[in-house]
């Protein structure tokens, strides 16, 4: 008779998670060679550089490799190419895909940095540099997330695709939204997608608010300065509307207020912000006395999913109209830029479900559920591929995003690491 025992049978999600702690050098390794590739927005330098480094990385990790340029786009030049790169696990008919994406343009680097935005530094634990937290760590995490599940020997029904692009700090169309369009990314193939974007290791982010973005001009008659009456100023019209939107239409904005849980606090509500105005002379060298006959005000409305496209551009119309009944003399005309329409996952998502418990198991404290204020690019999976089940949930803090010494915790990056492992085993799960 063998009383020999069976040698003990270590969990899979164990092998998966102790496969992603012994990477921990690899993926701050990874993480910082994309951050010495400058891949600056505006102008969108460096992409094909950093395209084809994780494409390396994507090829190594078993998945079939392309790059897609954004051709027939117009920000797409010789000088300044946009290069998307996908990598794709190996198809199996019927089963769900999951797609992993991330961007990896950064915006300038800006002032105020006491380390060299661009050299990937590691100090005490954290990891520095332009995009250490939006969102090179998080394109590092998904790659290793995937490489972790491959070495802990798991083979998958399903299979997970990673996609890293361009431009997302620049709307996204050249890089989501083309893949979208083209159909490289499509509900047809994909059932879940995940956006690794820094809400850190315990938040999952559900979606994000609307934007209407829109110019409204007020146009004046101009004369000369010293004889004013003649004329009619358009910036002293702007002024009269701008009054309105802080007396009339902010209060209204104010007793508003979304289901969706829309982090920081105040964000649950709709906002206005006035992000530009030129009017009169341009403020070059020296003036001549005129009226000013053209004002342009640039505004940026964040709308909630409780209200729709419709009522946002009713209730500026209105007011904008109102303003004008004020004095017969005065005209204005709306001028849109772009909107956006708000995204959230549907209540019950499973990849909301499959995220929460992966966050329970690897921090050992449930998920906490968000919104984000801003967009990112789930509006393209949402609304162009019409992946519904699309969420961001990634490391490094938000708040560093876009900040002087941008940095993301090693720790925190390999906690979601391993966040987005377990979510994807049980997304599209085991053999
Ligand atoms: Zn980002």
């Amino acid at each position: 008779m063998n009383h020999a025992s069976p040698p003990p049978r270590v969990r899979r999600e164990d092998r998966v998670l102790a496969e992603v702690e012994a990477a921990r050098d690899e993926i701050v390794a990874f993480t910082a060679e994309m951050i010495r590739i400058p891949s600056v927005n505006p102008p969108g330098a460096c992409y094909r550089d950093c395209a084809e480094l994780i494409g390396r990385r994507l090829q190594a990790t078993g998945l079939a490799v392309e790059y897609v340029e954004a051709e027939g786009r117009p920000e797409h030049t010789a000088e300044y190419p946009r290069v998307n790169v996908v990598g794709r696990g190996p198809a199996v008919r019927g089963r769900p895909r999951l797609h992993l994406n991330g961007h990896f343009d950064v915006v300038p680097p800006g002032e105020g940095w006491t380390v060299d935005p661009f050299s990937g530094l590691v100090r005490d634990g954290r990891i520095y540099g332009r995009g250490a937290s939006d969102m090179k760590s998080g394109i590092a995490a998904a790659v290793f997330a995937v490489e972790a599940l491959r070495r802990a020997g798991v083979e998958l029904a399903g299979a997970v695709d990673i996609s890293a692009t361009v431009d997302e700090e620049s709307g996204g169309f050249a890089g989501v939204a083309h893949l979208c369009e083209t159909g490289i990314i499509s509900s047809d193939q994909t059932r879940y997608a995940i956006i690794p974007e820094p809400f850190g290791p315990t938040r999952v982010c559900l979606g994000h608010r609307g934007v209407y973005w829109f110019d409204v001009v007020a146009h004046g008659h101009t004369a000369h300065g010293s004889m004013s009456h003649l004329g009619r100023s358009a910036i002293e019209d702007m002024g009269a509307l701008l009054e309105a939107f802080r007396t009339r239409l902010a209060p209204e904005l104010a007793t508003r207020i979304s289901a969706l849980p829309i982090v920081p606090e105040p964000s649950r509500r709709p906002s206005l912000n006035v992000n530009a105005i030129t009017g009169g002379q341009a403020d070059e060298g020296t003036q001549s006395p005129c009226v000013a006959d053209r004002c342009v005000a640039t505004v940026d409305r964040r709308f909630i999913p409780e209200e729709s496209l419709d009522e946002v551009r009713g209730d500026i119309a209105r007011l904008v109209r109102s303003v004008e009944d004020d004095d017969p003399e005065r005209r204005f005309t709306i001028e849109e830029r772009m909107v956006v329409h708000p995204t959230a996952a549907p209540p019950g998502s499973p990849l909301v479900a499959a995220l929460s418990r992966a966050v329970e198991a690897v921090r050992g404290r449930p998920a906490e559920l968000v919104a984000s204020p801003g967009t990112y690019d789930q509006k393209h999976f949402a609304r162009i591929a019409g992946i519904e089940h699309c969420v961001a949930y990634g490391p490094g803090p938000l708040e560093e995003a876009h900040q002087p010494d941008e940095s993301c915790a090693v720790d925190d990056l390999v906690a979601s690491t391993q966040v987005l492992a377990l979510a994807a085993l049980e997304l599209v799960g085991p053999v």
